[in-house]
């Protein structure tokens, strides 16, 4: 996925965070900490890649990175994101300065790129060093519009929920439909979970 669609997508899941009461530190935090920490964190696992937006800025430490972990291999899997969990929460100088929210929103931000990058046909090795790669490939890799849209998509469902305060936005959304993918992403989930 490109910068560009992490971007949108990492900014979709902060405000669909922010909203919802699953994730309480960011239900009750504040927008801009919510926003901020994700945005700051949506692109980080792709400093594995020295062509990368991020990779060409620092690229003497995403050619390391490259070198030892490939592209898509430990900075996109859940040990990594427990990694960065350690590091922002056990090292005192960080966590005394950064407001709570914003710290949970970095790693919501780094969890957003890993979650996209499973939408693209080569997935994402969740439980490296374990090869097996978590896939729903409903985007292709050159398809650059395709990937806009469906970014856009996540970013105006996020920004209309909950679509009750916005009734008339009833007439031009399937409501359904997104039951049906929620739940088919679900069940792919769970199947890939039990293997
Ligand atoms: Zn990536």
């Amino acid at each position: 996925m490109t910068a560009q669609g992490h971007f949108i997508f990492g900014l979709s899941c902060a405000i669909f965070a922010k909203k919802i009461e699953f994730f309480r530190i960011l239900y009750l935090g504040e927008w801009g900490h919510v926003i901020s920490g994700c945005i700051c964190t949506c692109l980080l696992p792709d400093i594995d890649h020295p062509g990368s937006f991020l990779g060409r800025k620092i690229s003497w430490i995403s050619t390391t990175i490259s070198k030892i972990f490939g592209h898509r291999g430990f900075t996109h899997s859940l040990f990594s994101l427990l990694f960065f969990y350690i590091l922002i929460f056990s090292i005192p100088s960080i966590h005394d300065v950064l407001p709570l929210d914003f710290s949970y929103a970095l790693l919501l931000g780094y969890f957003s790129h890993i979650l996209a990058d499973t939408l693209t046909p080569s997935g994402v090795p969740i439980f490296w060093p374990l090869s097996k790669r978590l896939c729903i490939p409903i985007l292709s890799s050159n398809n650059l519009k395709r990937e806009k849209k469906l970014c856009l998509f996540f970013l105006l469902i996020s920004i209309l929920y909950p679509f009750d305060e916005f009734s008339i936005f009833k007439y031009f959304i399937d409501l359904q439909l997104i039951k049906d993918i929620i739940k088919n992403v679900y069940n792919v989930l769970i199947d890939f979970f039990k293997i």
